[in-house]
């Protein structure tokens, strides 16, 4: 890939690799802010992308800006997410090779838009024939769908997705888009059963209740107001549960677990049907026919509707004791099963197990919707094809309570870190060599010490919870933190018990512990995980086809040892590392500019933080530790042949000669540059400048 080749201006370089001052975080900062406001939100690190979110619509996604970057070298337009997509398509054409784009940043930092924008860019400018149309559409209409079960509102982001997503985009060899498939990344199940305050459960409730027809209401026995259902307006009472093995363990026991809390008594959580910016009532039209476009039988939306009526049906349930103590169902709700099912629970237990099986429910059916689009993205034509892969996962995560979820969120980064500095180190050390440039190897954290702290065979986080889940009954939160002390207490990024009393001087929690992250400290505590209740087998049984199909009798057998939640996860991460290693690379990273979702505010100490956790100092030490600046001699020579009478206006010996005589010609001093095989590498920004100052001149 080649370097962006472009001159300073009054809105800063447009690649920071060219930037003159020394790589100070500073500098850069200040080349992020000028271009952002001019609204410039794009800049090039060589061939990576840095977005910055403008909260604003920018008049740059039309259909003539795609054309204008469609088959146009990477360096002579403005920065842009068309110019890598582009990129990263005509590469796949000309050496027929899989790609992936990796968009990374924290929530709200822009992802998921420029995900759908790439796959716009390929919907719009992809030759295609009538009959791959359809498959065109799918593509574009499997989001609206994946977000309205996978999306909510949040704090951060009013379109948050609330799980990781990988899609291949499959092309046959003329480049036409042919088909897809989506990987899913642990859904957020907690957000069904519980929100916090100025949040909303999945967007798709609202949507049902706002959008549904009055019949289907009807027939869900649904009423339109939300506030009716107590998942999407009160506090789930199993908050208390709060044992830190517990996250992983349900997978494998089949009763809840031991030690039922007290629960709080009602509190209220989410409290914001409605969200300014979104449009529930309109977004049911354009999922229904999203629905209707991928291929979903009514049958099949019969049962998922159900599925999403009967998960507020659900949480409505209260219970409420017998004199033997054992949990009643309060509200006389017509299930006879929870009730048989739940019985002979506590209350509190009752509760929870009444919790874990919305989240079940809602986790399976999601993982079935998934599977259901990759059916209809699928191409059955057995002719070899590439692919473009798009990963939107999620950020780097500290929230104020750092559960489970937000463990397994900041490991897959710590993950995708460490595959992008080995990628990318990788690659310049490789273009090196094949040029035969000498270059020393830069120091730079290798992450790899804090991915082995957590998924190591035996001696990592992940085993030891997997071993203490297999105690069932034994196993405590104290033995397990004990474990933890006695396995992994001394390791370099783990903060262990005593030494945060240490050096807060407070006492924590003795369920949390603590993990120095690369992007930074975070301590973790635990939120009660139940992936399975007793009502499993009355789940097998249902007459509900998609319930039917996620729940599978064989998952009763208890000689089966079926894996945990960590591990699963785990193993998911290790495949998708796979996956991507097997690809090119390009990178998209994003960037939150502030808190308020507020357009033209650039938050300097927010940003600096992105900066720094996002690697991006690193990244361009790494870029410009060897040469600042890269171009194949046939590009350099074709820009630049006007500078020199032996070049102009035609040379037709080799290009490498020509450029020599150029060089010459202009006066690049020996230092300044290297020649390799098939580029010429610049070490100093400043000698590019005065080169591209002279062309400026002599336009
Ligand atoms: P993430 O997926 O990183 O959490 P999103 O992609 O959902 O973040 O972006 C959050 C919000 O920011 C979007 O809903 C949109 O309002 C705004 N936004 C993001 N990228 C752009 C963009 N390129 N142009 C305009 N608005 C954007
Ligand atoms: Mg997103």
């Amino acid at each position: 890939m080649e370097g962006a080749l472009i001159a300073r201006d009054r809105v800063g370089v447009q690649d920071f690799v060219l930037l003159d001052s020394h790589t100070s975080e500073a500098a850069f900062l200040n080349n992020l802010r000028k271009r952002y406001q001019e609204n410039l939100i794009y800049t090039y690190i060589g061939t990576l992308l840095v977005s910055v979110n403008p909260y604003k619509e920018l008049d740059i996604y039309t259909v003539t800006q795609m054309q204008l970057y469609r088959g146009v070298n990477f360096f002579e337009l403005p920065p842009h997410l068309y110019a890598i997509a582009d990129n990263a398509y005509r590469v796949m054409c000309s050496e027929y090779n899989n790609h992936f784009i990796l968009i990374s940043g924290e929530s709200g930092a822009g992802k998921t838009e420029a995900s759908k924008k790439i796959l716009q860019y390929y919907a719009v400018t992809c030759p295609t024939t009538e009959q791959l149309q359809v498959v065109r559409d799918r593509l574009l209409l499997s989001n609206p769908v994946l977000e309205a079960f996978g999306n909510a509102k949040t704090l951060r982001n009013d379109n948050s997705s609330r799980f990781g997503k990988y899609m291949d985009i499959q092309f046959d060899f003329k480049g036409a888009p042919v088909g897809g498939h989506i990987l899913s990344y642990l859904i957020e199940k907690s957000r069904v059963v519980h929100q916090n305050h100025g949040e909303r459960n999945f967007h798709i409730f609202y949507q049902l209740l706002e959008g549904g027809e009055k019949d289907l209401l009807c027939w869900l026995g649904l009423e339109r107001n939300p506030q009716k259902y107590a998942y999407l307006i009160q506090v789930s009472e199993n908050l208390a549960i709060s044992l830190f093995y517990v996250w992983n363990s349900c997978a494998i026991h089949n009763t809840p677990p031991f030690g039922g809390n007290c629960y709080p008594s009602a509190m209220f959580q989410g409290r914001c049907a409605k969200v300014f910016s979104i449009n529930d009532k309109n977004d049911w039209k354009i999922v229904r026919k999203a629905f209707s476009i991928i291929d979903f039988t009514e049958k099949d939306l019969e049962h998922l509707f159900g599925i999403v009526a009967s998960v507020l049906h659900l949480g409505n349930i209260q219970f409420e004791e017998d004199s033997n103590g054992h949990a009643i169902i309060r509200n006389g709700t017509q299930i006879k099963w929870i009730s048989k099912v739940l019985s002979p629970l506590n209350v509190d237990l009752a509760f929870y197990a009444r919790d874990a099986v919305a989240k079940a429910i809602y986790g399976r059916t999601f993982t079935w919707l998934v599977n259901k689009i990759n059916g209809s993205l699928a191409n059955k034509d057995s002719t070899r094809k590439t692919v473009i892969g798009l990963l939107d996962i999620y950020g780097f995560e500290v929230l104020d309570t750092n559960s489970f979820e937000q463990f397994c969120i900041n490991y897959c980064n710590e993950k995708l870190q460490q595959l992008l500095i080995e990628m990318t180190l990788k690659a310049e050390q490789e273009e090196y060599e094949m040029e035969g440039i000498e270059w020393e190897p830069i120091p730079y954290f290798n992450n790899k010490i804090i991915c082995d702290l957590v998924e190591q065979k035996h001696k990592g986080i992940i085993s030891i919870l997997d071993e203490e889940c297999l105690r069932p009954g034994e196993a405590t939160d104290l033995s397990f933190l004990e474990k933890l002390e006695e396995k992994v207490g001394d390791h370099a990024h783990f903060v262990t018990r005593k030494l945060a009393d240490q050096k807060t001087r407070k006492s924590i929690d003795w369920v949390d512990f603590r993990l120095l992250h690369y992007a930074g400290e975070v301590t973790y505590c635990a939120v009660g995980e139940c992936d399975r209740g007793a009502a499993l087998e009355v789940l097998c049984n249902s007459k509900n086809g998609i319930i039917r199909d996620c729940f599978l009798l064989s998952e009763l057998d208890s000689r089966r040892r079926p894996e945990t939640v960590a591990t699963q996860f785990k193993n998911s991460l290790m495949s998708l590392i796979e996956i991507l290693m097997s690809k090119e690379p390009s990178y998209i990273r994003c960037i939150k500019p502030n808190e308020n979702k507020e357009p033209g505010m650039f938050d300097d100490c927010l940003i600096r933080h992105q900066v720094k956790y996002l690697g991006l100092m690193e990244h361009l030490r790494v870029r410009r530790a060897g040469f600042a600046y890269r171009r194949k001699y046939e590009h350099f020579l074709q820009r630049y042949k006007s500078l020199c009478p032996a070049t102009w206006p035609h040379w037709h010996g080799p290009a490498a000669e020509g450029v020599e005589r150029l060089i010459k010609h202009i006066g690049y001093k020996p230092e300044e540059y290297k020649l390799g095989r098939t580029k010429i590498f610049i070490r100093f920004p400043k000698t590019l400048f005065a080169t591209e100052d002279a062309f400026e001149i002599r336009k």
